[in-house]
């Protein structure tokens, strides 16, 4: 018999698709769901965000437990598929493909507050929500996703992106379709410069700013006229990429697609009437080791490393941090590279450092990389596992390795499927034996553009 991660040699184009479509709608893209035994408790546990990480964690948790009560803390009505952002701001998708209600994903059984979050109180473990309302609880999941810090660039906000040449693929869903008109707006242009940043911090999707490089490449290149447009990338630090031989990848094609990188350029102010963006040039021997540091240090900086550049079209990445309600709450990092910013958990057990009845999962914790859905995919059975060995006081079972992926989108119609753990080892996590992670292939686009959205699905329903 086949191996269904395998398609049948030969396939066409439109029998590959049918066979991702099957394999994707069955979830078996990703290890299928283990059925365990629902476990007996009386416990509270509250649940803070209802995108990838919490909705996944409400599932699974009402799944594997009786008698507990449930609260997930989510205001939205909508659920936002993040993950098509750039294939929207590429004109690839419409935005509409990328919302769903969250009504279709909360299991039955549990509370569902629709409102945010405000506060967490560690030491009584008590969480107070908008309405002012307080929730007491045994256990406490926070999901809440990062914060856009738009505002740590002088003269910018989200409201901004669509004019005076400002794209920002991360803002929002409809950002994502107005960043599309500011590329088409440029190319109409018939010319210009068009610079791409990168943020000196962690963020989700770290693929998603070269990604909108590539694809705009690949617009750029279908003009004909590719020699009248200037593409800059603006690079906080030495790398592009934290995986070393991406990192590799990614500085060759640039260079062979006349992709000029600037290293040690942070955006630091916009002037989107003169449109003018100015870069503080970071100096390239200081080690920071958190964002408040190099924003000390940005105070401190003598005259002249400043660089104030005209463009076209400029692709605006912002710093991000932990949601500033977790920042002023016990649960945020006190030391070490993650402090005052992102949320304290062991990287491997998921389990808050100082306050064992707290887990995090998804882009609010500190670790080294991590931030996608596929870590989420991840992390929720580890989370799963650990949370109810917590409330049984039995021994933690399950460790994250770090598994995080990246489908490189390397230009419209390319793709390669990068999946690496804290390792860093390319080789170690393959989903697909078939497609290499180090080619680019039609394949790998296909996964990206068709398959990842059920599998994702089924992640938030918790049956992968
Ligand atoms: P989210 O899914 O963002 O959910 C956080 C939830 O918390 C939200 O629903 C929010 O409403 C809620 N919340 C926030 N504040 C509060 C509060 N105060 N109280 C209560 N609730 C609150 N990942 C991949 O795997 N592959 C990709 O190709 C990929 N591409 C991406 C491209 C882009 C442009 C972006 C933006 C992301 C991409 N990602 C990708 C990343 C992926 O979407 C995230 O890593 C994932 O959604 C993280 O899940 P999360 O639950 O931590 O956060």
């Amino acid at each position: 018999m086949s191996d269904p991660r395998h398609p049948p040699l030969g396939l066409s184009r439109r029998q590959l698709l049918k066979w991702g479509a099957g394999v994707g709608a069955a979830g078996l893209l990703t290890a299928t769901r283990a059925q365990a035994r629902p476990i007996e408790s009386r416990a509270h546990i509250v649940i803070l965000g209802g995108g990838a990480g919490g909705m996944a964690m409400a599932n699974r948790l009402a799944n594997r437990t009786r008698g507990t009560t449930i609260t997930l803390v989510e205001p939205r009505e909508i659920h936002h598929y993040q993950p098509g952002w750039t294939l929207v701001a590429s004109g690839v998708w419409n935005a509409d493909k990328t919302l769903r209600p969250n009504a279709d994903f909360v299991p039955a059984g549990i509370r569902w507050e629709r409102q945010a979050a405000t506060a967490i109180d560690a030491e009584s473990r008590r969480v107070t929500l908008a309405n002012g309302e307080v929730l007491a609880y045994d256990a406490l999941v926070v999901a809440t996703g990062l914060q856009l810090n738009y505002h740590l660039i002088e003269g910018m906000s989200p409201e901004l992106v669509g004019s005076h040449g400002i794209g920002s693929v991360y803002a929002s869903i409809d950002a994502a379709s107005r960043t599309h008109q500011a590329i088409e707006t440029w190319i109409a242009q018939g010319g210009g410069r068009g610079l791409f940043t990168a943020a000196p911090t962690p963020v989700k999707c770290a693929g998603a700013p070269l990604k909108m490089t590539f694809t705009t490449l690949s617009r750029l290149e279908a003009t004909g006229r590719r020699d009248a447009f200037q593409v800059d990338y603006m690079a906080p630090g030495d790398a592009l990429f934290s995986q070393p031989w991406v990192n590799d990848f990614v500085k060759q094609r640039f260079d062979e697609q006349g992709v000029n990188r600037y290293h040690q350029y942070r955006l630091s102010a916009i002037d989107p009437g003169a449109r003018q963006a100015t870069f503080t040039r970071v100096d390239r021997e200081a080690q920071f080791t958190s964002h408040h540091e190099l924003r000390e240090a940005e105070f401190r900086r003598p005259e002249g490393l400043t660089e104030v550049i005209d463009y076209d079209f400029i692709h605006v990445v912002p710093p991000m941090s932990a949601p500033d309600f977790v920042k002023q709450s016990a649960l945020i990092a006190q030391e070490g590279p993650f402090a005052g910013e992102w949320l304290d958990v062991d990287i491997h057990t998921m389990q808050h450092n100082r306050y064992p009845e707290v887990f995090g999962i998804g882009d609010v914790i500190g670790a080294p990389i991590n931030k996608t859905a596929a870590s989420v995919k991840a992390q929720a059975p580890v989370v799963e596992a650990n949370l109810l060995a917590h409330l049984q006081e039995q021994p933690l079972p399950a460790r994250h390795n770090g598994y995080t992926s990246c489908p490189l989108i390397t230009g419209i119609g390319k793709a390669m499927l990068v999946e690496f753990g804290y390792d860093n080892n390319l080789d170690f996590l393959p989903s697909f034996p078939f497609i290499d992670p180090r080619d680019e292939s039609w394949a790998a686009w296909v996964m990206k553009d068709r398959m990842l959205q059920p599998a994702y699905y089924a992640v938030l329903e918790g049956q992968a």
